[in-house]
């Protein structure tokens, strides 16, 4: 069974508040607002671990990595994706592709997709055209579109090693 491939999905949503820097796939924006969170609050590589550890059968981020640890307060979530791939490999598991879409107000993803994309790729293990980043913006309705928060929802595909 374990040679077959296996889709994941991982959804992220942080309050937005001005004044917070702002990283989203490990890439940090200029931007008025910036993700409230325990750790970096880059809700881009949340979603991508969740979707990567869902696919592998494993705890998702907020069990392995509780934010009512100390800990993890202001921690990069570069740690947790590291962190991730290292129980991808032990299952015997490598990452063939990953697929995010970020929903937010601001700051705007364009300028900075490919260096999102490189990054996660990085951090994932996988070539750059295995990794695709899409923005949205939330057309004004509910608080995504208010600017108030923003959403990262990704899927990755998982293989043998
Ligand atoms: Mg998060």
């Amino acid at each position: 069974m374990n040679d077959l491939p296996r889709i994941g999905l991982g959804i992220d949503v942080h309050r937005l508040e001005p004044g917070r820097p702002c990283v989203l796939g490990g890439i940090r924006f200029e931007s008025a607002t910036g993700p409230i969170g325990h750790s970096d609050g880059d809700a881009v590589l949340h979603a991508a671990c969740d979707a990567v550890l869902g696919a592998a059968g494993l705890d998702d981020l907020g069990t392995l990595f509780s934010d009512k640890d100390p800990k993890h307060r202001d921690r990069a979530s570069a740690d947790f994706c590291t962190a991730a791939m290292r129980l991808v490999r032990e299952r015997g598991l490598r990452v063939l592709s990953l697929d995010a879409v970020v929903e937010t107000e601001a700051p705007r993803l364009a300028p900075h997709r490919l260096a999102m994309r490189e990054r996660i790729a990085a951090l994932f293990e996988l070539p750059v055209d295995r990794v695709n980043v899409k923005g949205k913006t939330g057309e004004k309705v509910d608080a995504i579109g208010r600017g108030e928060a923003l959403r990262a929802t990704v899927v990755a595909l998982l293989g043998p090693r």
